[in-house]
């Protein structure tokens, strides 16, 4: 088993990138290579600026290579729950917006030739007990009749032409895609610099100085000023970045993928071929690979650490979910495991503007596979001075209290979950 993203195993490496000294004045410097970051650079050079890009490791190394795969459309919360919070008029915004991000990228895949192999494939939510599909039926309601009539309800009988396990039905959302995020990560940092922007890997900006209205950004590398920056960073964001760690809790995510399944396996688990969400707090999230692996992925542990190590653990624990849901692949051996940081927010809206003086993208909670890239070009035409098509503008973003960077109570909140998913 090979402890590594199958996304990073089996995209072309990205063959740009400045190897010389980072040097230079920019009108925008974007710290961040993942999807927020690149799509920005990508638009912000497309429209004449001088733009660059400060990696700290490679292009995609961060939750952009590191995710399930899955491009959902609708929220990370259910609907009716979003509308209870923002009121109606701003939840109905963000749900388009994340229909909008997927036509975000379909587009920008078919402008800039990269093969990923998108697919419409349709997301699943699954009822993992008879009253949650009562819950997923009440939203479905909501959902098709006020925002996205490109939905329907599934019952369990409709569910086995679809996936091979018990589920008490599901809503199917028909809007929802999937790709090979290695990939297109990687077609998007060489879309960017065909662009003109300018891509530094292992340029880990260090310190951030603001001197006669210049961004001055060093790194071990070399130092380059800027006229802008936007903070693309995500659940890695640093702890110089004091007000975004504030805002932020990075939580691990982790990932097992099978060997390639044979037709048969597939027939028996996951005919239907769509992204699959299940309704558990502690749930599982999964889909069949281009060349039919079943990535299936989950918290599995609350930890705010994604190494080797952290990784493996949690990758035992998935095995044992899988087999649970899927007792015909519980056998099947395990090709790849691996895990990355979520950003999650407080309350698990995303947050995209401007704050004293850098501009931000981020906290997409686990939904941000496809809105990273929708939001990176949305900031990236509010910095061109572009009209304002930011659905989060003017929502408030409170520091998460007594949070300064490592989540300390993680495993409190890991501890309520379980107890919900076991009385709810
Ligand atoms: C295991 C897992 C599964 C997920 N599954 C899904 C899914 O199926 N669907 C979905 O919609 N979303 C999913 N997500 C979330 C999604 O992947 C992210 O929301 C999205 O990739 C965020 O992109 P980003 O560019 O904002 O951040 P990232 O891709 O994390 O990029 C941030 C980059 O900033 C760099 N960086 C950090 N500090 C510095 C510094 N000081 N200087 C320079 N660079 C720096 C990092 O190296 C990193 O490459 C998942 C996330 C994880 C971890």
């Amino acid at each position: 088993m090979k402890l590594l993203s199958y996304w990073h195993d089996t995209a072309p490496a990205f063959a740009g990138g400045v190897q010389g000294p980072v040097e230079g004045h920019y009108d925008v410097a974007v710290i961040g290579g993942g999807f927020t970051g690149l799509a920005a650079a990508r638009q912000l050079a497309k429209a004449g600026a001088k733009v660059v890009v400060l990696e700290a490791e490679r292009v995609g190394w961060g939750a952009s290579g590191r995710n399930g795969g899955h491009l959902n459309n609708g929220l990370a919360h259910s609907y009716l729950a979003a509308k209870a919070e923002l009121g109606k008029e701003r939840a109905i915004a963000l749900y388009k917006a994340l229909d909008d991000s997927i036509d975000t990228i379909e587009a920008l895949i078919a402008e800039e030739g990269i093969d990923c192999n998108f697919r419409r494939a349709g997301k699943l939510k699954l009822a993992s007990k008879p009253q949650h599909f009562d819950a997923i039926a009440r939203n479905f309601e909501a959902v098709h009749a006020e925002v996205d009539p490109d939905t329907a309800l599934l019952g369990a009988d409709d569910l086995k032409r679809e996936v091979g396990s018990p589920f008490f039905g599901a809503m199917l959302s028909k809007k929802s895609g999937m790709m090979h995020m290695g990939r297109y990560v990687v077609g998007l940092a060489e879309a960017a610099e065909r662009h003109g922007a300018t891509i530094f890997e292992k340029a880990a900006v260090i310190e951030h100085t603001r001197l006669n209205g210049r961004h001055h950004l060093k790194t071990a590398r070399g130092k380059v000023t800027a006229d802008e920056v936007l903070v693309a960073t995500g659940a890695y964001t640093p702890a110089s970045f004091g007000y975004f760690r504030r805002r932020i809790i990075a939580v691990g995510s982790f990932i097992i993928a099978t060997r390639p399944l044979t037709d048969a396996e597939i027939a028996a688990t996951m005919p239907g071929n769509r992204t699959c969400v299940t309704s558990m707090n502690i749930g599982n999230y999964f889909r069949l690979s281009p060349d039919n692996r079943l990535i299936f992925g989950g918290r599995a542990r609350f930890s705010a650490t994604s190494d080797q190590r952290s990784d493996a653990k949690s990758g035992a624990i998935l095995k044992a979910s899988l087999a649970e849901i899927f007792p015909q692949l519980a056998h099947v051996e395990i090709d790849y495991c691996w895990g990355g940081l979520v950003d999650m927010t407080k309350d698990r809206f995303p947050r995209a503007g401007y704050h004293d003086g850098v501009w931000y993208a981020m906290g997409y909670s686990g939904h941000g596979a496809q809105l990273s890239t929708h939001l990176g070009m949305i900031i990236a035409d509010a910095i061109l001075d572009r009209p304002d098509r930011n659905p989060l503008s003017g929502l408030e973003w409170p520091a998460v209290p007594g949070h300064f960077g490592k989540p300390w109570f993680l495993p409190l909140v890991g501890m309520y979950y379980k107890m919900l998913d076991r009385v709810r």
